[in-house]
C-alpha cells in the first residue's frame, strides 16, 4: 500500500504493511517461511551486519511476514514503528529491556493481568529490576514512586480483569514531568478501542494472542514505539543514547532518530533474547487483524448487554464493566475508549468462591478457559486459577477477588450467551 496516513482504520486494519507480493503477486501476504536470506554480494551483507542497509538478514531479527505485521500494528496506533515478538510477556521483557539495568525499578499499576503481577514481581529480580505498584487512581501517589531509579511507568488502558480504565493523559503527564517513558499494555482495548498514543504514551505492549488474532490460535506479542521520546534528554537511558560497544559505538538515538527504540529492539533485542515471533504466528495474527474492528464492535454490543442482564440478576453482587453506567469509571471510559468499554468484565457472585467454582463448571456455551480476546465466549476463576500466586490482598487489588469471576465476551448470540449463564447460575445458587 502506498502512504496513506488519510486512510480510515477499516482500510489500514486490511492493508497497512502490506503490498503484492514484489516475486508472484500473490495478493495475500505469503508466510516466508525462511530462516535465512541470500546476500547480493560480500557487500551487502557487511552493510546489513552494520545497520548501514535495512534488509533481511536471519530470522531471529527479521522476517518479510513478520515485518508486515509489524509495520500494520504500528499504524494502527499511530506509531513510528514495532517489533513482534513470541508472547505477550516476550513484549513486556522487550519493552523494559532498553530502560532498566540492576537497580532501576519501573512504577506499576497494581491493576494489571495477573501474570505480568507474577513477572514484575517476581521474575525480572533476576535481573536486578524492580517493580513498585501504585494505585493509578491515586496520582500523587504515582508521583511520589517515582524515583531517581525509576525508568518507566507501566499501566494497561482497560485493565484486564476488573473493569479498570486508567487515566492516560492524567499518567502521562506526570511520567513526561518525571523524563520517563510511559508504557501501556493495550491488549484488552486494542487500537480500535483505545489510543494510547494519542493520550501521550510512549510506549504501547500488546499480547497478540488475544484480541488482534482474535479467535485463540497463536501467541504473539508487539510492542510499539511513539518515536516521541527523547532518549538523549538525560543521561537515563545510554543503551539507546550512549555508544553501543557491539556495533562499533554507535549511538542508537543519534543515529536512528525517532526509530531508535524499534531498530535497538531488533538489532539487540530480538538478537540477543531471542524473543522472535514466527512466520506462521504472525500470518494468523495477520488474518485476524483484518476483521479487528468488526470484531470489537461485536464484542463492545454482546458485553454491554450480557453485562447489563447480569446486574439485574438476583445471584450477583456486583458487575465491574465500565460500560456500565454503575461503573466509577464509566465517564472516564467515554474519554479513553469512546467505541466502547471493551468485551471483558468481571461479575462477583452472592454465593461466594464455591459459587463460583460451581459455576464455571455449569456453564456450556462459555469454555473455562485462561485466555480471553476470542471470537467464542470464555470464563476463568481468576482467585484459583490465573491469579492463584497472589496473595488475596493482591487478588482484591487487581480485580480477582475470590468472589469474583472473569468473563470474555465473544461474538456469538446474546441471547444463547445469557440463556448458558441464567442456567449455570440457577445451578450455582441451588
Ligand atoms: C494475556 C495478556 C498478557 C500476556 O500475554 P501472553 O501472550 O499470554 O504472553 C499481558 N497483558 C495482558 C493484558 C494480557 O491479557
Amino acid at each position: 500500500m502506498s502512504d496513506g496516513p488519510s486512510y480510515g482504520f477499516d482500510t489500514l486494519q486490511i492493508h497497512a504493511g502490506a503490498r503484492p507480493d514484489p516475486a508472484t503477486g500473490a495478493r495475500q501476504t505469503p508466510i516466508y517461511q525462511s530462516t535465512a536470506y541470500v546476500f547480493r554480494d560480500a557487500d551487502h551483507a557487511a552493510a546489513l551486519f552494520n545497520l548501514q542497509e535495512v534488509g533481511y538478514i536471519y530470522s531471529r531479527l527479521t522476517n518479510p511476514t513478520v515485518a508486515v505485521l509489524q509495520e500494520r500494528i504500528a499504524t494502527l496506533e499511530g506509531g513510528v514503528g514495532a517489533v513482534c515478538c513470541s508472547s505477550g510477556h516476550a513484549a513486556q521483557i522487550m519493552a523494559l529491556f532498553p530502560l532498566m539495568g540492576p537497580g532501576r525499578n519501573v512504577v506499576a499499576s497494581t491493576r494489571l493481568y495477573g501474570g505480568t503481577i507474577t513477572q514484575f514481581s517476581q521474575t525480572i529480580k533476576r535481573f536486578g529490576w524492580s517493580a513498585k505498584f501504585v494505585d493509578f487512581d491515586d496520582l500523587d501517589a504515582v508521583k511520589a514512586a517515582i524515583d531517581d531509579d525509576t525508568r518507566a511507568v507501566f499501566c494497561e488502558s482497560i485493565a484486564n480483569p476488573g473493569g479498570y480504565v486508567t487515566d492516560i493523559p492524567a499518567i502521562a503527564e506526570i511520567s513526561n514531568a518525571a523524563g520517563v517513558p510511559l508504557i501501556v499494555d493495550n491488549t484488552s482495548a486494542t487500537p480500535y478501542l483505545c489510543n494510547p498514543i494519542s493520550q501521550g504514551a510512549t510506549l504501547v505492549v500488546h499480547s497478540t494472542t488475544k484480541y488482534l488474532t482474535g479467535n485463540g490460535t497463536v501467541t504473539g506479542g508487539a510492542v510499539v514505539d511513539s518515536g516521541t521520546f527523547d532518549w538523549s534528554a538525560s543521561d537515563k537511558f545510554p543503551s539507546l543514547s550512549a555508544p553501543e560497544p557491539a556495533y562499533h559505538g554507535l549511538k542508537f538515538h543519534e543515529t536512528f532518530g525517532p526509530l531508535a527504540f524499534t531498530f535497538h529492539g531488533i538489532a539487540i533485542g530480538l538478537r540477543d533474547l531471542g524473543m522472535t515471533m514466527n512466520p506462521q504466528a504472525a500470518h494468523y495474527t495477520l488474518m485476524g487483524i483484518e476483521t479487528l474492528s468488526l470484531r470489537m464492535q461485536r464484542h463492545v454490543e454482546n458485553a454491554q448487554k450480557v453485562a447489563a442482564w447480569l446486574e439485574g440478576n438476583a445471584h450477583v453482587a456486583g458487575v465491574t464493566y465500565a460500560g456500565l453506567p454503575s461503573s466509577p469509571y464509566y465517564e472516564r471510559a467515554k474519554a479513553i475508549c469512546p467505541k466502547g468499554a471493551g468485551g471483558l468484565f468481571t461479575v462477583a457472585l452472592k454465593g461466594g468462591y464455591e459459587a463460583c467454582t460451581k459455576f464455571v463448571d455449569a456453564l456450556e456455551l462459555f469454555s473455562h478457559v485462561a485466555n480471553l480476546g476470542d471470537t467464542r465466549s470464555l470464563v476463568i476463576h481468576s482467585a484459583s486459577t490465573t491469579h492463584r500466586q497472589l496473595t488475596e490482598a493482591q487478588q482484591v487489588a487487581a480485580g480477582a477477588a475470590p468472589n469474583v469471576v472473569r468473563i470474555s465476551i465473544g461474538i456469538e448470540d446474546t441471547a444463547d450467551l445469557i440463556a448458558d449463564l441464567e442456567q449455570a447460575l440457577a445451578k450455582a445458587h441451588a
